[in-house]
């Protein structure tokens, strides 16, 4: 009985030292738009939008936050995102919001929704001039 909870508990630690040293990064497909958080290169097969996924590495996972006035996708990442392969066209145009909070803000003209420690940056919205930010 002893034995076993001890075990359980090497485990647990073993998984959370193995969480703490994994990268975590983040890729865009521009064929399909679709974003995601992966410590390595997600699998290609089965695009929704034809063939296999065309992936991009954007940056290393982190606070602060960017937004493509593109493509709309806001990222949580290390420092300014790549700017290659948009799923709108050409390159991306990132724009820092600001750093990562607790706080849901939505723009009223884009919808883009992101969770901020402060109010976004209004610069560049999607929809046209600046943001209109609500805090949620
Ligand atoms: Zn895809
Ligand atoms: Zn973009
Ligand atoms: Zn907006």
């Amino acid at each position: 009985m002893h034995m076993k909870f001890t075990l359980l508990i090497l485990i647990f630690v073993a998984i959370s030292l193995f969480a703490a040293n994994e990268v975590r990064k983040i890729y865009l497909c521009r064929k399909c738009d679709i974003c995601l958080v992966k410590d390595s290169t997600p699998s290609s097969t089965g695009c929704s939008a034809t063939g296999s996924h065309n992936w991009t590495l954007l940056g290393e996972a982190g606070n602060e936050v960017y937004l493509c006035s593109k493509c709309k996708h806001a990222v949580y990442i290390k420092s300014r995102p790549n700017a290659g392969n948009c799923s709108a066209a050409g390159s991306h145009t990132w724009n820092k919001l600001g750093t990562r909070g607790e706080t849901p803000y939505q723009c009223r003209k884009c919808q883009v929704k992101v969770y901020m420690d402060k109010a976004p940056g209004s610069m560049n919205c999607p929809a046209s001039g600046s943001h209109s930010w609500n805090k949620l």
